[in-house]
């Protein structure tokens, strides 16, 4: 999933050929006229930074967690007034705790404040599921919907049963995910 500036970069470079155009037109360079790319195919392998890959943006949190408190379990849809999804450290900061993806999860603003500054031992709130560090691709699609061509394609590569959990994990359109 990249911008489609930078998918023409790529194609343009050498680094990724077409597969597939979008349809709507084309877009010219100072050498070259390009189809719009849908879909592009990487031609050698492109090195993504760890510091990139590592980066825990609360969307993709959420979305790991599937927008579930992992202390009381509820959703959004079941918060009260004023409540939202916040993110929370297992080792909090003020102890030494990272911002590492096996450190920080999911939870309501009710759950995190009364989990305050402890451990979840201390507090005897241990979360639901036990922070991984989840697949970059994966996160990538599940924050996004999915278009009908980009279906196709994940079906083809990653198989139906890949092509469900990613619909699984999709943000409902229109619900509040806190911030
Ligand atoms: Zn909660």
């Amino acid at each position: 999933m990249v911008p489609v500036r930078r998918a023409l970069r790529l194609v343009i470079d050498g680094k990724a050929e077409l597969v597939e155009a979008d349809g709507h037109g084309f877009v010219r360079s100072e050498k070259l006229t390009v189809p719009r790319p849908a879909v592009i195919r990487l031609v050698k392998f492109i090195h993504v930074p760890r510091r990139f890959r590592r980066q825990v943006t609360n969307t993709f949190l959420f979305a790991r967690d599937d927008y579930q408190c992992q202390f009381c379990g509820r959703n959004p849809s079941q918060f009260r007034h004023r409540e939202c999804l916040t993110r929370d450290h297992l080792v909090p900061l003020s102890r030494g705790g990272s911002n590492e993806w096996t450190n920080v999860i999911t939870a309501c603003s009710t759950c995190n404040t009364r989990k305050g500054n402890s451990l979840p031992e201390e507090c005897g709130m241990t979360p639901l599921h036990q922070p991984h560090e989840p697949h970059f691709v994966h996160l990538s699609w599940a924050v996004r919907k999915l278009t009908p061509i980009q279906t196709r394609y994940i079906r083809i590569f990653y198989g139906a049963e890949t092509l469900n959990q990613l619909r699984a994990m999709a943000p409902e359109s229109g619900a509040a995910h806190g911030r």
